[in-house]
């Protein structure tokens, strides 16, 4: 299956939660739970619905976050161990939700991927100088999302 052609339509993302489910959950059970927790800074309903049940999916926990006020109040209330922040989310963007976070000594060491909708370079060089871990465009295969957490996570934890 194509995802970015059913990326955008509530019946899109349906459709690939079925899809997904046929390939999950028989592995339900099997794998253990990854005691990890991410936080998903997104305002788009179907990128929430989709990240968010492919991470648990995999074992992790998630906690959601729709701009960036309520993503930095989050991070430093729940300690999740990673980030998926979303770069055009109201009230504070993400961008500056990152540097924020970054400049806080309770949250820097939080890893925190950037989720941008524009394929440009200087975002990428943006991501980093603001202090974005990692760096994902749009539109983005949620398999892709759960290998970026998995290298982080699994790096930091000598898997
Ligand atoms: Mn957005």
């Amino acid at each position: 299956m194509v995802f970015s052609s059913v990326f955008h339509s509530s019946e899109g993302v349906v459709r690939y939660l079925l899809a997904l489910d046929e390939i999950a959950i028989p592995m339900r059970g099997k794998m253990s739970e990854s005691g990890k927790m991410i936080l998903l800074v997104e305002d788009n309903e179907d990128n929430r619905i989709v990240y968010s049940t492919i991470l648990k999916h995999f074992g992790y926990e998630v906690t959601e976050a729709w701009n960036g006020e309520e993503g930095i109040s989050k991070a430093r209330t729940s300690h999740p161990d990673l980030i998926l922040m979303d770069i055009s989310i109201p009230i504070i963007d993400g961008w500056e939700a990152t540097q924020v976070l970054k400049h806080d000594p309770a949250t820097k060491h939080i890893p925190i991927i950037a989720l941008t909708a524009h394929a440009l370079a200087s975002d990428r060089e943006k991501a980093f100088e603001v202090g974005c871990d990692g760096y994902l465009a749009k539109p983005c295969e949620p398999r892709a999302v759960v290998a970026e957490v998995q290298r982080f996570l699994g790096r930091n934890n000598g898997h």
